[in-house]
């Protein structure tokens, strides 16, 4: 049943009725507004929308300087949720004027005959919790003020200026705009000097314009950004004609992709194509003229990797130059200072050519910065530019400006959301804050917004608050907030999700950087619109997982805790691999579970270039052993590595960790020697460890050889080879050598004891299996022999080891017993060093390419071994290694 008493009132300026009572009060008109007001009327819900705007349009409302258009094309940025509507209006273009969106808005308006319950022209002044009655009361600045039991903001990501910060504005005489409140009058400027400041989206887009109407236009450049040719017109056949194909698939597809827009996720990397591929790809994307392709399809690491995207980067300089006729000029355009698509690039139609016109002027102000406005111009520290007008395209107080800065927002106990916040938003999903209760935000900071399709967002959005709103009333629940840990654990996936991408290597309004004294950190979710709905899902069938529902006659609930605790592409393999369904690796037998291993491993990326790879034999305990070496393509000779690779004693070979080789032996730029030890059923124990002995003395006997460096060799293995790898530097203690300068040991097996909180905690779903780990010790070790050092060095003597850096992983229920292992190494005096990767499982760190949050962890490794090796510092090798961005390893001291 409804709760409003009183109906829904159009626009009113009487200013003295009663309080008007409904379920949901909304603020905003704008595609949000609009669709939460469809929602919310089908679901019975009474409610009232408030908008400061004399019309509906939002954004498209007040954004309508010269030039402004949609830069996500239109048959892809519009609702999907009625197919009548997509049937009854047709876009004229690829990407459509302000006008033409207004006019759509105004039409879903009317077609669904929204207008009725929206307020125009009246703003919320405050807002506040009422403890004692449970709902928000809001005050206007028009009209009654309103009474609601659930709020809801639909005010945007990019609605509220910027104010100039710059001195004198009041000063001068002549017109100014904002492009972000462009006046609904013609703006003549013809025979004017015109000046513009800001080159982000509105300045590229509305500069060309006013260089064709005005006597002269000086653009004042902060930064320059990146801009791609729209190349508008009517809309791609192509793109059409997928639409047209298949129109409910391709809307699903926008649905699950990462940028609401359906294009397939690229997986071939920009080192596995050569120039002449990565050109004609860039071409391609040039000429399709659309950001999300240009953003997503030309190589896998663009949007992850420095280098990856440094390659995209410069074919865009090569672009600006040649459309710039002067060097200079062409080169202020150029940006150096940030990734490409860290910031937002922009879409243009002429920008770079309006520059070759004889009207129009560039200033850098990197090299003479404003110092004022005066009366007549702008003054930088050089010189004096007399104007008419000044157009700021300066931009907006982003994602948080529309809700904070609009109006006060009292939750529980009276406090503030902008004191809240005092630390940049803190939100769970991006759509609710706890403290404050049955409040929500559509496209809110943290959820995926801004670098997404907004109108796939929105409706993500405004579906699951609106079925969110109807389970409640149905469950007899009046009251829904988020908790404290929920929110923590949001913040948490949120910071590794931006340790992902380029996003934060750039200053912008993503992260709060252009607004003087805001605090700064990546506010939009960037782990995608797929991922971000799933996860959205998962929180309804987890049983409301961290939020609080509570209702005058139902008992309340509470199922707390964090959505997601694996760092994001950990949980994006391990969806996969359940997607695939696969039966438990133990039940293929041995022989069948090494093809599976062999089969498996063929479809993960290529491993890196290194200098030279060596595949030969050794002499082992028992015959010879194959070996595969990696050289790197430095001058040597190299410090060596013998590694072991994983596989729990029964699987894998000395090609099995192949990325994993590469990628270390370029990071530490060392040797690395990955020896096929013998595996069991065939050897059984004490084989594995009497070969990877071996295998380390003849290597340490002939590094000259191998050409490597002489003296001692480090050691290093993976899961069962961190075990062969700790046991060798116990055997070589005790037989008197090789001499081992250091062990690295990544989620090693290091005892039989099966009883440790992580094997019971991570028994299953995190792919290696508690039954896995059973049967590979059942394979090589009789329960009789376990407890030997050879196979479990946690029992044996630990003093005068090699010091150690020991890796272990959250979810891999090998995790306690290797922090055990740190321990007591630490305890018999040997220099350890740990590192518990938080959100990891057993194979990130090999999954090399795939676990992207992997990186961080393997560069401490590789640092680790050259200070082992006695190279203190980065080498220049590994620095070039650097293959994507350091994300944020959880490492204990
Ligand atoms: P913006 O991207 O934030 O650009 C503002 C520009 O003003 C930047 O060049 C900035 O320089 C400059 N600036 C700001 N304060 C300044 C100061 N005090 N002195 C000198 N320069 C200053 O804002 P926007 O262009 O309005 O675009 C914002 C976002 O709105 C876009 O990224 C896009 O998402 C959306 N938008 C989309 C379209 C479209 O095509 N559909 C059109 C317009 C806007 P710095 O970079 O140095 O800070």
């Amino acid at each position: 049943m409804p709760e409003a008493m009183a109906t829904a009132r159009a626009s009113d300026n009487t200013g003295n009725q009663a309080t008007q009572q409904v379920d949901v009060a909304v603020v905003g008109a704008g595609f949000a507004g609009l669709y939460l007001l469809y929602r919310l009327r089908k679901a019975g819900l009474k409610t009232v929308a408030l908008e400061e705007a004399g019309d509906v349009g939002g954004t498209w409302y007040w954004n309508r300087y010269p030039g402004a258009r949609c830069d996500i094309q239109t048959i892809d940025y519009s609702y999907t949720f009625d197919p009548d509507l997509e049937r009854v209006w047709t876009w004229s273009e690829k990407y459509a004027t302000q006008p033409e969106i207004l006019r759509y808005l105004g039409f879903v308006a009317d077609r669904y005959d929204l207008r009725r319950e929206i307020r125009f022209g009246t703003k919320v002044t405050t807002a506040r919790w009422d403890e004692a009655a449970e709902c928000w009361q809001l005050t206007t600045d028009n009209g009654a003020n309103v009474s609601c039991r659930h709020y809801i903001m639909a005010t945007g990501c990019l609605s509220t200026p910027k104010p100039p910060e710059i001195d004198g504005v009041k000063d001068f005489k002549g017109e100014v705009y904002f492009t972000g409140r462009w006046p609904h009058d013609e703006v003549k400027l013809a025979g004017k000097r015109v000046a513009v400041i800001g080159t982000g989206s509105s300045g590229i887009q509305s500069i060309p314009f006013f260089a064709e109407q005005a006597a002269q236009v000086t653009v004042f450049q902060r930064t320059p950004n990146f801009a791609l040719p729209a190349h508008n017109g009517s809309a791609p056949a192509d793109r059409k004609a997928l639409l047209e194909k298949d129109r409910a698939g391709y809307r699903e597809q926008a649905r699950w992709s990462l940028a609401g827009v359906p294009y397939p996720q690229q997986t071939v990397v920009s080192w596995q194509l050569s120039d002449a591929e990565r050109r004609e790809r860039f071409e391609r994307a040039w000429a399709a003229g659309d950001l999300v392709h240009i953003l997503t399809q030309l190589w896998a690491d663009q949007g992850v990797d420095v280098d990856g995207n440094a390659l995209v980067a410069e074919l865009m300089r090569e672009k600006i130059r040649a459309s710039v006729n002067d060097p200079d000029t062409a080169e202020t355009l150029s940006p150096h200072d940030h990734p490409f698509g860290a910031k937002r690039p922009c879409l243009d139609t002429n920008y770079y050519a309006t520059y070759n016109r004889p009207n129009v002027t560039l200033v850098n102000l990197r090299q003479e910065p404003i110092k004022a406005i005066t009366a007549t111009g702008i003054a930088t520290d050089k010189r004096s530019f007399d104007v008419d007008v000044i157009v700021f395209a300066t931009g907006f107080d982003a994602m948080t400006g529309a809700i904070t800065a609009v109006h006060p927002i009292a939750g529980r106990a009276g406090k503030s959301l902008s004191s809240v916040w005092a630390n940049g938003p803190q939100t769970y999903l991006g759509l609710t804050v706890a403290g404050f209760p049955n409040l929500f935000m559509i496209t809110g900071p943290g959820s995926p917004s801004v670098l997404s399709n907004m109108v796939v967002s929105i409706e993500q959005h405004v579906d699951w608050v609106v079925d969110r709103l109807s389970a409640m009333r149905e469950a007899g629940f009046t009251v829904m907030e988020a908790t404290e840990t929920a929110q923590a654990g949001w913040a948490r996936h949120m910071s590794d999700c931006a340790m992902l991408t380029l996003h934060r290597l750039a200053n912008t309004w993503y992260t709060g950087a252009n607004v003087p004294g805001k605090v700064q950190g990546v506010m939009p979710y960037t782990g995608g619109v797929g991922p971000y709905r799933s996860i959205c899902s998962e929180v309804v069938s987890r049983g409301m997982l961290g939020f609080k529902l509570s209702g005058p006659n139902v008992a309340e609930q509470c199922n707390d805790g964090e959505v997601v605790r694996l760092q994001p592409d950990v949980r994006l393999v391990l969806n996969m691999l359940a997607d695939m369904n696969l039966p438990p690796i133990e039940t293929f037998g041995a022989a069948g579970a090494r093809l599976f291993v062999n089969e498996f491993n063929k479809s993960r990326p290529l491993g890196r270039p290194v200098g030279e790879v060596v595949d030969g034999t050794l002499p082992g305990s028992d015959g010879p052993l194959p070996y595969r070496l990696y050289r790197p393509a430095t001058p040597g000779p190299h410090p060596i590595v013998v590694y072991f690779h994983g596989g729990g004693w029964v699987l894998g070979d000395e090609q099995s960790d192949d990325p994993f080789c590469r990628d270390m032996c370029r990071r530490s730029g060392m040797i690395f020697v990955s020896v096929g030890y013998r595996h069991a059923p065939e050897h059984r124990f004490p084989t594995a460890a009497e070969d990877g002995y071996a295998a380390t003395r003849w290597i340490a006997e002939h590094a000259v050889e191998l050409g490597g460096r002489s003296g001692p060799v480090l050691v290093a293995g993976w899961s069962a080879g961190g075990n062969i790898a700790a046991v060798t530097c116990q055997l070589a203690r005790e037989r008197g050598g090789p001499q081992i300068a250091g062990q690295l040991l990544v989620c090693p097996v290091v005892d039989c004891t099966f009883d440790r909180p992580s094997y019971t905690e991570n028994a299953t779903g995190y792919f290696l299996t508690r039954s896995l780990m059973y049967w590979f010790w059942d394979i090589y070790c009789s329960p009789a022999d376990r407890t030997d050092p050879r196979v479990s060095p946690l029992r044996g003597k630990l003093e005068g080891l090699p010091p150690a850096f020991l890796v272990t992983c959250e979810f891999d229920p090998l995790r306690d017993e290797g922090i055990a292992y740190g321990d007591a190494l630490a305890k018999a005096g040997v220099p350890v060093e740990q590192l518990q990767a938080r959100g990891h499982f057993h194979s990130s760190f090999t999954m090399v390419d795939m676990v992207i949050t992997g990186v961080s962890g393997r560069e401490k490794m590789a640092d680790a071994l050259r200070r082992f090796a006695g190279q203190a510092g980065a080498s220049e090798n590994a620095r070039h290694a650097r293959t994507a961005p350091r994300p944020e390893v959880d490492a204990a001291e």
